[in-house]
């Protein structure tokens, strides 16, 4: 039976670095969780969490910081069902209530959708987005751009033209959110495309595309999240 786990160690295993691995970090420091649905043990990162509310309802702790004792899945469309299909939530959180599947994807879709915004936002504040189709052209060529973000409703042509752009130039790409949406977040009008220029926040926001697409993002409003 898979009970919740708590922070403060209960069931906590103490990875070992892969091996071949130099990674620098100590073993000790790497904490795995278990996923409710596949049952494989991964970096505590690497996994949501959930936990047990006050009202008995087990939530998404997508920023891992609500109180209780908690329990970890992958986010992904396939340990979800998974672990709902074993009733393994209700077993983790000791028969807790849970919403259902559909509604839980589309919590944790909405979840992984805010966290794109906000770091697209951070990006934003901190200068390293490029806006607009001709300015996000432009960073291309000058090989400024790590990370692009087209809007899913682009025309099939100027998709063709921004997707082979970024094969050649072997820059990374997601198609996610409406032109609306981002020329929105931005405080401007309809924007095509935002092209990040900073290594480490494209590699965060990668993360967050990755999720969405591992999460069939595609029952999100139509949303595509393609590489
Ligand atoms: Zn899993």
């Amino acid at each position: 039976m898979s009970r919740a786990e708590d922070d403060a160690g209960n069931g906590e295993t103490k990875g070992q670095p892969p091996e071949g691995h130099s990674c620098a970090r100590e073993p000790d420091k790497i904490k795995t969780r278990t996923c409710l649905g596949c049952r494989e043990s991964k970096d505590k990162g690497d996994l949501v969490r959930l936990v047990a509310g006050p009202d008995g309802v087990v939530v998404i702790d997508y920023k891992g910081n609500l109180p209780g004792r908690g329990s970890y899945v992958c986010p992904k469309e396939s340990c979800i069902r998974g672990a709902f299909s074993r009733k393994q939530l209700q077993r983790a959180f000791n028969g807790a209530r849970t919403e259902g599947v559909e509604e839980f994807l589309n919590h944790l879709r909405k979840k992984v959708l805010e966290r794109v915004l906000s770091m697209l936002s951070i990006s934003r504040k901190a200068g390293k987005i490029v806006d607009g189709r001709e300015a996000v052209e432009k960073g291309m060529e000058k090989g400024k751009i790590v990370l692009l973000l087209l809007a899913q409703d682009l025309s099939a042509g100027s998709m063709k033209q921004m997707t082979e752009k970024c094969l050649s130039r072997g820059i990374k790409y997601y198609i996610c959110l409406s032109k609306d949406e981002i020329g929105d977040f931005l405080g401007k009008g309809e924007r095509v495309a935002v092209g990040i220029t900073d290594k480490s926040l494209s590699a965060l926001l990668e993360k967050e595309f990755c999720r969405l697409r591992s999460l069939g993002s595609m029952a999100l409003g139509g949303n595509k999240c393609l590489r």
